[in-house]
């Protein structure tokens, strides 16, 4: 019988969730807010205690044992402090510290968004059974984690496996991390829509110019929709491949918006990994779409707090 729950916090630049989370992943209790993020650091804060507010009055919360917090990165989980990117007044927010506070001294784990989505991902979705993956979420950012000898590896500070920043084009266009020719930088949403404008793809009458329309359009057959969609798969092979040759992974996972373009994405991206992942031992590499969806932060967020704590989160399907 597993009656303790771990309550979870999913931080975005949009938005900011809570949950209270069972030993088989099932969400028994939901709390969310829009992130203020353009507002003052206390401002932010304030939304996250909101959020934490809506927990703690569950009649639930007592079965509380830990809390994880997935957040948009970077993030030091030495140090417990967050910079997302997308929310400027948090640089090094000592988010650990104030959350713990606010929830009366919990144990709190804290990862980035793309190890929580991996932890969700292997717990409970397309990731689960392989002991070496890497799981992708790929949509205005590319972001990324790990799975290595059969457990999530955050790495010191929470942030390994961002593949987005691995660069694929040593040359190629500056990316805002600075570096140059990332994977992000060419496979993202906003850089798959941008490379298809600026090549003479026209947006339908509707003047939807997104990802999501380009993945329509190619679908309809439009070359320069397709060849966007064919650049931005093979960064993403080239990344993948990239890992495969350094940590032996047996599964690439990739959710996120851009991978529900489906077979516009995936056929170019399997075609493209026989052209990057030639050593033998990376040629079984598979490629698959992530299936835990919205909840795959609050679902990662409370494996990686159940890991942290030093217990095993059930696998799906017993307990
Ligand atoms: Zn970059």
């Amino acid at each position: 019988m597993h009656t303790s729950l771990v309550a979870a916090l999913d931080i975005g630049g949009t938005k900011i969730a809570g949950a209270l989370v069972d030993g088989n992943g099932a969400i028994l209790h939901r709390a969310q807010r829009p992130t203020p993020a353009r507002a003052d650091g206390d401002t932010v804060m304030q939304a996250v205690e909101t959020v934490l507010a809506g927990l703690t009055a569950s009649p639930l919360w007592g079965r509380a044992t830990a809390l994880g917090i997935g957040s948009a990165g970077p993030v030091d989980a030495c140090a417990g402090t967050v910079s997302p990117v997308n929310v400027p007044a948090w640089r090094g927010f000592p988010l650990v510290d104030r959350v713990s506070r606010a929830v009366g001294g919990l144990p709190v784990t804290l990862v980035g968004d793309g190890v929580a989505m991996t932890a969700a991902e292997h717990w409970q979705g397309a990731a689960r059974g392989h002991d070496n993956a890497l799981c992708m979420v790929v949509s205005t950012g590319v972001g990324g984690g790990l799975v290595l000898g059969g457990k999530p590896y955050a790495g010191p500070t929470g942030n390994a496996g961002h593949i987005g920043h691995i660069s694929v084009d040593l040359d190629g266009d500056p990316c805002p991390c600075g570096g140059r020719g990332c994977v992000e930088r060419i496979a993202s949403g906003p850089n798959i829509a941008r490379r298809a404008l600026e090549n003479g793809w026209l947006p339908g009458p509707s003047g939807d110019a997104s990802a999501a329309a380009v993945a329509k359009a190619a679908r309809a057959g439009d070359p320069v929709a397709t060849a966007s969609y064919d650049r931005a798969a093979q960064a993403l092979a080239a990344g993948i491949a990239a890992t495969a040759a350094l940590v032996e992974i047996e599964i690439a996972v990739i959710g996120g918006g851009v991978a529900g373009a489906g077979e516009v994405l995936f056929a170019p991206l399997r075609r493209a990994l026989r052209d990057y992942a030639t050593l033998s031992f990376a040629q079984r590499l598979i490629v698959a779409p992530a299936v835990t969806g919205t909840d795959a932060g609050l679902v990662g967020a409370a494996a990686a707090a159940s890991l942290g704590h030093g217990e095993t989160p059930v696998p799906a399907g017993r307990g």
